[in-house]
């Protein structure tokens, strides 16, 4: 497969794709790959058709959470066949390298290349929406992402209530600001503790950061997310579909993120 150089490719394989999805954080760990994830199979739930394409290549997480880390992709006669899983299209870094154990060490030039290639060799099919995973911070993948791609695009940010999160997360506001891709709002994530005897809610990490920083950003605070013990352990089994099924303290958070997409 060519990696392209031609302009068309992109936009033939873009233009059945309504819109896309940024899903970016300024720090990592803060549960950004689990968003992307959950709300890709939520709004799939909805009826959408819904791809998500994770292009963090220094750590490939979606693959993990739906339990297809061992998987690898075939090419079928229209490029590179997505897995489907929960409803949704899903390619990741993850299902095409030859040795997901081994670490990735590019450079910015060939992860944008990286980027471009499985932007235009999926074959994609028809899509509503593209939830794109980044890894964290406002590098290379993010610039080439929304440089690249012709198609409508919007952000989510996503970040945790401690400052040192909320810090990064106002440069990512920035970053999209700068590159003219509207952010739809902030989401913030771990955000309170839902015990799993009781299930009521306890703010471990204080309240109103996110809030105060949408106010400040001029964003919408999308949702507020808690932490919830039994969803991670789901997240970590490969069963994030079933995670989401169980866990209506976080769906119904998601579900505010969802409406606003
Ligand atoms: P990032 O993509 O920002 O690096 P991840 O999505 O990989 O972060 O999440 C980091 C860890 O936190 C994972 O183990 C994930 O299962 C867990 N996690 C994320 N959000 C929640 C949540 N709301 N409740 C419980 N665990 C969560």
């Amino acid at each position: 497969a060519s990696s392209g150089g031609c302009e068309n490719q992109m936009e033939n394989r873009m233009k059945h794709v309504k819109q896309a999805v940024l899903v970016l954080s300024g720090k990592g760990g803060v549960g950004k790959s689990t968003v992307a994830a959950s709300l890709a199979v939520m709004l799939a739930k909805q009826g959408k058709k819904v791809g998500l394409l994770d292009v963090d290549f220094h750590g490939p997480s979606q693959p993990t959470l739906f339990g297809l880390q061992h998987e690898r992709l075939e090419e079928g006669p229209n490029g590179l066949v997505p897995a489907e899983v929960a409803g949704i299209r899903l390619m990741s870094v993850g299902l095409v390298l030859d040795n997901p154990d081994h670490a990735v060490i590019w450079r910015g030039p060939a992860k944008t290349g990286a980027l471009k290639q499985l932007l235009e060799e999926t074959d994609w099919g028809e899509l509503d929406c593209l939830v794109m995973d980044f890894p964290p911070g406002t590098g290379d993948e993010s610039l080439a992402g929304c440089q690249l791609l012709p198609i409508p695009k919007r952000a989510i940010v996503v970040t945790t209530p401690q400052e040192v999160a909320l810090a990064d997360c106002r440069k990512c506001v920035d970053f999209c600001r700068r590159l003219e891709v509207p952010v739809i709002g902030i989401v913030e994530n771990m955000s309170g503790f839902v015990c799993p005897d009781c299930s009521a809610r306890h703010e471990l990490f204080g309240t109103g950061g996110g809030a105060r920083l949408a106010e400040k950003e001029g964003v919408p605070l999308l949702a507020s997310i808690p932490l919830d013990p039994a969803f991670l352990k789901s997240c970590d089994f490969g069963e994030l579909p079933a995670g989401l099924e169980k866990s209506s303290a976080v769906r119904g958070e998601l579900d505010k993120v969802v409406r606003a997409v």
